[in-house]
């Protein structure tokens, strides 16, 4: 039996539409892609297709320009579209674009690139993976290595990315350059839009703790490059970069607060019908995550109302990734503590509960304190630039 959460509380509540929510509630009854495919790569392929569903009826980007296919939704209907979203269980985005490269060009982009890159993105014709992170540059990114060097109307682009998500899928990468000399730092660095399929790249899956290959190892070997895809100036990537950094924290605040409100509701489900909700140390533990769980929501209001105020994440992101990330890792060694020996079981095991989702869940955010900046980077970032702390002195300067 699941129990719909009761979300009144003595805090100010968005505006609520009814019927904005009852318009998106059936749209997405009657449009439902039904259960993901098993295998991987038929699941890119169904979760294309649901894009391209949402984008094709207007209901693709609820914060995103009109101009470039999005809803454009004023903050209260952008809270309902996330809630209805995960009460759905819609599939999320693919790729990395639509969270971190899209809000970067549609501050940085010229009109010819937000015309060429947007609305493809949006729909799920293109899947975008970021490569940042290098073997020897992951916090301190300023440090990275993969040159890209000026060849007339192209750059010609030379090195190696780390831990990029959903690069086996990914048509586009957008990636940080060194167009300046070896010991520039972030004042040499470019940011550049790289075609997936260009001869010279070369992508190389890496297999997580779950079993499965999230990420990849990317290489260019002279990848050639057109100077138009370049966004913003030649060694003037630094600020795009702190701008996408500041979006991928922030990344789906509202749509991972509502995810997350639906699973402890379904965790507690579980515990009802194993009969464990008597237990006053479970009990506990339920009420530390229901107070958690409302406060994700509410500083992910926020943190979006600060981006539509601002146009940017701010440093207040970083608060949004340490509630989400240690929130989901608590939430996960809870359940798998919960099941016992029952919740170790893999999938493949008839036995497993709910097909082994919450052990597979307590694998893979493992490594959420360490994806899109480590949880001391995130811990730094607050300490520093909200509380107003001495700064760290092996970072680079803002
Ligand atoms: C699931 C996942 C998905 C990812 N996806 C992508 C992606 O799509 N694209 C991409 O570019 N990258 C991606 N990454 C890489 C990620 O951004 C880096 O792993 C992260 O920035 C940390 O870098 P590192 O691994 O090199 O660790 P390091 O930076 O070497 O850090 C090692 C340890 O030192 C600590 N540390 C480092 N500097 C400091 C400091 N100044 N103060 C305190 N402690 C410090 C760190 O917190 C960490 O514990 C992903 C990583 C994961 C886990």
């Amino acid at each position: 039996m699941t129990r719909e959460p009761s979300t009144a509380l003595p805090v100010p509540e968005p505006e609520p539409d009814a019927d904005f929510r009852a318009r998106l509630r059936e749209f997405l009854a009657a449009h439902h892609p039904g259960k993901p495919p098993k295998d991987p790569g038929q699941r890119v392929g169904w979760t294309k297709a649901w894009l391209a569903t949402l984008f094709d009826h207007g209901y693709a980007g609820p914060g995103w320009p009109r101009e470039f296919g999005g809803m454009e939704l004023p903050f209260a209907h952008q809270v309902i579209y996330h809630e209805e979203a995960a009460r759905a269980r819609v599939p999320g985005p693919l790729g990395t674009g639509l969270n971190i490269a899209a809000p970067t060009i549609i501050k940085y982009g010229t009109q010819e690139q937000k015309r060429r890159w947007l609305a493809p993105m949006l729909r799920g014709d293109t899947v975008w993976a970021q490569g940042y992170s290098e073997p020897e540059a992951g916090s301190d990114l300023p440090s990275l290595r993969t040159t890209a060097r000026r060849d007339g109307d192209e750059y010609v682009v030379r090195g190696q990315k780390v831990w990029t998500s959903h690069a086996g899928d990914a048509d586009i990468f957008f990636a940080l350059v060194r167009t300046g000399t070896r010991d520039s730092r972030q004042h040499g660095i470019t940011y550049l839009v790289i075609d997936a399929r260009a001869p010279g790249v070369q992508v190389r899956p890496l297999r997580d703790l779950t079993g499965g290959q999230l990420f990849a190892e990317v290489f260019f070997d002279d990848v050639r490059v057109p100077v138009a895809n370049r966004i913003g100036a030649e060694n003037g990537g630094w600020p795009l970069a702190r701008t996408s950094l500041g979006h991928e924290r922030a990344a789906g605040a509202l749509n991972q607060a509502a995810m997350y409100r639906r699973v402890l509701t379904e965790l507690e489900s579980l515990a009802r019908e194993r009969g464990q909700l008597a237990d006053p140390l479970v009990r506990d533990q339920f009420v530390d995550l229901e107070i958690r769980v409302r406060i994700m929501r509410y500083n992910a209001m926020m943190t979006i109302g600060g981006i539509l105020a601002r146009g940017d994440a701010g440093p207040t992101s970083s608060i949004s990734r340490l509630l989400v990330t240690a929130f989901e890792q608590d939430l996960h060694e809870f359940a798998v503590d919960l099941l016992g020996p029952a919740g170790l079981l893999g999938k493949s095991e008839p036995r497993a509960v709910q097909r082994s989702r919450w052990l597979t869940g307590f694998l893979r955010t493992r490594a959420s304190t360490i994806g899109a900046g480590t949880r001391e980077i995130q811990l730094n970032t607050v300490a520093e630039q909200v509380l107003g702390l001495p700064r760290d002195p092996g970072m680079p300067p803002r």
